[in-house]
């Protein structure tokens, strides 16, 4: 074979290849939109009139005074780009741009700008350093610092300063016998690290809380300071203000697929297929398609992220991408109550032994509660509709009986949002793929994401900037545990 004709063949093939690993997760239609795009832009670099076009174009550009090219809507490169505006996104985005604002583009792209789905937005803004792993604690503690110095870390020039409206009111969780080994293990660990925590009994809990039913309670652990909640709301646009004040891009679009370089290495006999992936398609707002080239990926789709990983083949190739992300939306149901002989004002965040919660919302008698179901009660995950016979048969039971005031309640309203669930061990998947030497993630919070974000986005500016952890340690959140099978699982899961 001559030449000419191999190069043909070895083009033709590449080609291919690329295409059909893009068409993994992507619609036809959209599939169909990436080609044309394509073709267009390969039209335009083939063009013969090219640079006579360009000239022409700065010429009159120049003869109409403007002298800068507009800004195009979608950059064409950067050097980080996070999938995902929520609050773990504009974290990282924020912590890397306040490192260092001039060194590099930070982009970050969501779909949904107005976070009507996003689990963010949709988030009870609890925060507690009452964790069994030490990681979560030290993550939360983290957190608590930074929260407590919010309008310092996060006020941007000429703007009102962030106001977050902590309510330092702690959590309370409750054990029966078969809970009480494990709080005492998890509250050691706790108060090692500085976690102020106390461990109350029955008779010393009814003291502190004369409103509950102690009745099957065995111990009781309550954080007296760094707990409590927030409005993550607040939080996420604080972080995203902020982020954008210090040179961070948000892109409004929809990543759904991603382009490869197929850097096959043969070793012997042994041909080892190896991608790399440089640039994702977007299509924004009005179902165009764009291509961004990027060094570094930060997935931070929340529930999602495992479908962006599907679009980069991890768990659907061989080797190190056999493995899934274990991480998939799970619907739960929040209750806002009304009751007016309720606890109070300093009702502390309840957890029951049955996993049904509650606390104060605002001033006004109401109260927000909740309970994550059992597995076989896993509601639909297709919309967020509320069920209120879930409350009626799950949740308002138990709370009742442990809070007798309860008895006497109206749910004036109600949502639901997505837990961005792992179902591998209820841990924050963090830190890079083994496959890719650029894609990083920070997923699978399984609902006590909204309080770790500062943190998170802390630890991941290190590994991206630094290549290792200088505040806490987070290896051990690795993907390694997931392909050694080896879970990492966090008992206080709410
Ligand atoms: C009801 C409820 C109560 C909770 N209570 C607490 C609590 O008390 N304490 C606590 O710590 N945590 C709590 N959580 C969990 C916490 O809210 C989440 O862990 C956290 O918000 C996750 O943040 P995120 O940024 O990863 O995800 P998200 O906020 O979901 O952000 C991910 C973003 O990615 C975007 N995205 C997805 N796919 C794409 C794509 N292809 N292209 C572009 N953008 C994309 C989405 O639009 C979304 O905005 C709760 C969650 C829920 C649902």
């Amino acid at each position: 074979m001559n030449k000419f004709y191999f190069n043909v063949l070895q083009r033709s093939r590449s080609f291919i290849e690329r295409i059909s690993y893009r068409t993994y997760g992507i619609s036809a239609e959209d599939l169909e939109k990436i080609k044309k795009f394509k073709e267009e832009k390969e039209k335009i670099s083939n063009d013969p009139n090219r640079s006579a076009k360009i000239l022409k174009d700065e010429f009159s550009r120049y003869k109409k005074g403007v002298f800068r090219p507009p800004e195009p809507k979608v950059p064409k490169y950067s050097e980080y780009v996070v999938i995902g505006g929520g609050i773990m996104g504009s974290s990282i985005a924020y912590a890397m741009k306040n490192r260092a604002p001039d060194s590099f583009e930070v982009m970050v792209i969501e779909r949904d700008p107005k976070y009507t789905r996003s689990s963010s937005a949709l988030s009870v803004g609890g925060i507690r350093q009452q964790f069994s792993l030490e990681e979560n604690v030290k993550l939360s503690l983290y957190s608590a610092d930074f929260l407590r110095n919010v309008k310092q870390h996060l006020s941007v020039l000429d703007d009102d300063p962030p106001d977050i409206q902590f309510q330092p009111q702690g959590y309370l969780f409750l054990a029966t016998e078969a809970g009480v080994d494990q709080m005492i293990k998890s509250h050691k660990i706790q108060r090692e690290l500085g976690a102020k925590i106390e461990l109350l009994k029955p008779v010393h809990l009814k003291q502190k809380f004369p409103w509950l039913n102690v009745d099957g309670i065995e111990l009781g652990s309550y954080g007296f300071e760094n707990e409590g909640w927030f409005d993550p709301w607040a939080l996420l646009s604080a972080f995203k203000k902020k982020a954008c004040s210090l040179g961070a891009t948000y892109v409004n679009g929809e990543v759904i697929g991603f382009e490869f370089e197929n850097h096959s290495q043969v070793r012997g006999e042994e041909a080892l297929p190896l991608l790399q992936a440089n640039y994702l398609y977007l299509k924004d707002e009005l179902g165009d398609i764009h291509c961004v080239e990027f060094g570094y990926l930060v997935i931070a789709a929340g529930p999602f992220s495992a479908e962006i990983a599907r679009l980069l083949h991890i768990g659907e190739g061989s080797g190190l991408l056999k493995v899934p992300i274990p991480v998939e939306p799970r619907k739960r149901y929040v209750y806002v109550i009304s009751c007016e002989d309720g606890p109070g004002i300093d009702m502390p965040l309840v957890i029951d032994p049955s996993g049904a919660y509650a606390r104060r919302e605002g001033l006004g008698g109401k109260y927000i509660c909740g309970r994550s179901p059992a597995p076989h009660e896993e509601p639909d995950v297709s919309n967020l509709e509320v069920d209120y016979n879930f409350f009626d048969n799950s949740v308002w039971p138990p709370l009742c009986h442990r809070i007798p005031a309860f008895n006497s309640i109206k749910v004036s309203s109600a949502w639901a949002g997505y837990y961005d669930y792992n179902t591998f061990d209820q841990n924050v998947i963090f830190g890079p793929h083994p496959y890719y030497n650029n894609v990083f993630f920070a997923t699978g919070f399984s609902g006590h994401g909204i309080q770790m974000a500062p943190a998170i986005g802390r630890s991941m500016m290190e590994l991206l900037i630094d290549k290792c952890y200088v505040t806490i340690d987070l290896q051990r959140f690795h993907l390694n545990r997931i392909f050694h099978d080896t879970p990492l699982h966090e008992q206080n899961i709410v």
